[in-house]
Order: structure tokens, then sequence, then C-alpha cells
């Protein structure tokens, strides 16, 4: 008896561990022409200047609507991407996008496209932006890269030469999700980034105790005195709102302002909140003496 249960349940195991492979070799066939069905989107992401309220930048995040199997998280077929070579053709497309829907926002709001390590390793992202900024004519500074501290881990040497290159064309630079995996605090010093932003498990933790508040008050200090600004990801509390902003954090982004939407709808969102502004502080040169 205990023979034949042992047996059944192995049977069981084998049976969703072959459900598991048979979606990730799905997901891995269809994604190549997923693109070209037009099944790849961005959506975007607000992020909001915690002193005055504006809409600073947007977050590009890509989206998979599978045609039979419905929306596919970007956690899921990102890493598949990844391993089959696809994130290339992905990231070329999410950069294209991201630079053609920028136009339609405000001058002062950036756009932010995920980078993946194999994109920085593969060779073909300096011609990737250049041509995505050449064929839109999206000044420079109006897009940002980011990419997560694994690009680090190996050898940084190349990694840093290709970032450089990057800074070279005029684009901002973030390191992502700073805290997660193997962090490191030399991370925020061996290149010169114009954005960190910490992890959002650390904003959880400030509902729950102190250290997400300490570890955010410790990459501030570092982060200001190499120049970065410094953006707290996954806001979603007045609460947490209120904390962050009494640490001196720069930009928030988070379910708290607003989740990723399609390009329509973040353009409605910065009209609404810009709309809400106070008026502008007139410049300090102007000011009576
Ligand atoms: P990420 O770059 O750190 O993006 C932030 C993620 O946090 C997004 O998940 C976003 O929807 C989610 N998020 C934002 N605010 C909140 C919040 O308040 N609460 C919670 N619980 N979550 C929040 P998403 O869109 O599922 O993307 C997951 C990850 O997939 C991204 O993390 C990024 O690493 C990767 N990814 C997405 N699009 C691309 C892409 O085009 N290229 C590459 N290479 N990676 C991408
Ligand atoms: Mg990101
Ligand atoms: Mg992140
Ligand atoms: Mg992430």
């Amino acid at each position: 008896e205990a023979k034949a249960r042992k047996k059944g349940s192995v049977s069981v195991y084998d049976q969703s561990l072959r459900e598991m492979v048979e979606r990730r070799l799905t997901l891995e066939n269809d994604l190549r022409d997923a693109i070209g069905k037009g099944e790849i989107t961005p959506h975007y992401q607000i992020q909001v200047d915690l002193v005055t309220g504006a809409v600073v930048g947007v977050e590009a995040l890509a989206r998979w609507h599978h045609a039979q199997l419905g929306p596919i998280p970007p956690d899921e077929f990102i890493p598949i991407a990844e391993a089959s070579g696809q994130i290339v053709d992905i990231g070329k497309h999410m950069i294209a996008c991201a630079c053609k829907d920028a136009l339609r926002l405000p001058p002062n709001v950036q756009v932010a496209v995920n980078l993946s390590v194999i994109q920085i390793m593969q060779g073909e992202i300096m011609e990737t932006t250049a041509d995505a900024l050449m064929a839109t004519r999206l000044p420079p500074d109006r897009l940002k890269l980011e990419v997560t501290e694994s690009v680090m881990m190996a050898d940084p040497k190349q990694p840093i030469a290709v970032l450089s290159e990057l800074r070279y064309l005029g684009v901002s630079l973030a390191l992502d999700d700073f805290g997660t995996g193997y962090s490191s605090l030399s991370y925020l010093t061996t290149f010169h980034w114009d954005e960190i932003k910490i992890d959002r498990a650390f904003v959880n933790d400030l509902d729950t105790d102190s250290i997400g508040l300490s570890v955010i008050e410790a990459v501030l200090v570092l982060a200001k005195k190499t120049g970065a600004k410094v953006v707290v990801e996954g806001v979603e509390t007045h609460k947490q709102l209120e904390l962050l902003q009494g640490t001196g954090c720069d930009i928030g982004q988070g379910y708290f302002f607003g989740k990723p939407v399609p390009i329509d709808m973040a353009c409605a969102q910065i009209r609404e909140i810009n709309k809400a502004l106070p008026g502008q502080p007139l410049p300090a040169r102007r000011k009576d003496k």
C-alpha cells in the first residue's frame, strides 16, 4: 500500500513537471512571432517627484498578451527570452516603442526602459539605442536605461565600458532593484549612475519594522555622495509615502501613484496630476530683493 501511494505521488509530480516543461516550451516557441503579431507591448508606470508631486518619468514594462493563454507576466517570459536569446529582439522593440511613445509625453518627463544583462554583453545595444533615437528624433536625455546589479557581478569591466558608451550617447542610466540579490555597496560607486532604484522589498518592510528605513537611509547617503537621484519602488500606501518623504528620497514609483498602464492612460494620468499641481514658484532671480 505504501508503495502504491509513493508511486501515485511520483506520477503527480511527473505530471506537474511535464506541464511546466510543456508550458515553457510553448512560451519559448510562441515568443518567436509574438512581436510580429503585436502581442508584446509596453505599459508605462509613472514616477513622481516626492517634493513637488510632479510626474518626472515613466517606466516602460513589457506586457505579453498570448492569443490562447492570455497575459503572461514578465517575470515568467523575460527569463525564457533571456535563455533563448529572444530578449535582444524584445529589448529592441521596447526601446523603439518607448522612444516613439515618449514624444507624446511632456518634455520634462523621461522614459525608462529595462535592459537585460544579455543585451549589455551581446554588443548591439549601442546601435539599437542610437537607431531608436535617430528614428524618433527623441532628445537622448529623455531616455533612461535601467540595469540590475547582476550586470556588475562577474567582471564589471565590459559592462562598464558599454554603459560608458551609452552615457556618451547622452542617455541616463539607472541601477535597478538595488538591495536584492548579491548587492554590494561598491556597485553604487564603480559607475556614475544617474539614478539608484531601491527595491520595493525595503519599502514593504516599512510597514513592519525599521530595517527597511535604515537601509534606505544608508543608500541615500552613498547615492547623494555620487550625485545619483534615489527612486523608491513599490510605494503602495500613504503611510509609506510619508515615511519616505522624511528620508529625502527624490522620486517615488508604485501602485499608490499608479499601476503600469497603456500609453494613452499614462498620458491622461500625467495631465490629471499636472493639472492639480500648485503653480510653479517664480525663479529666484525674479524675486524682489
Ligand atoms: P522592475 O524593472 O523592477 O519593474 C518594477 C516591477 O514592480 C513591475 O513589475 C511593476 O509592475 C511592479 N510594481 C510597481 N509598483 C508596484 C507596487 O506598488 N507594488 C507591487 N507589488 N509591484 C509594483 P512587472 O511589470 O511585472 O515586471 C517585473 C520585472 O520584469 C521588472 O522589474 C523587470 O525586471 C522585468 N521586465 C519588465 N519589462 C521588461 C523589459 O522590457 N525588458 C527586460 N529586460 N525586463 C523587463
Ligand atoms: Mg526596472
Ligand atoms: Mg525594479
Ligand atoms: Mg525587478
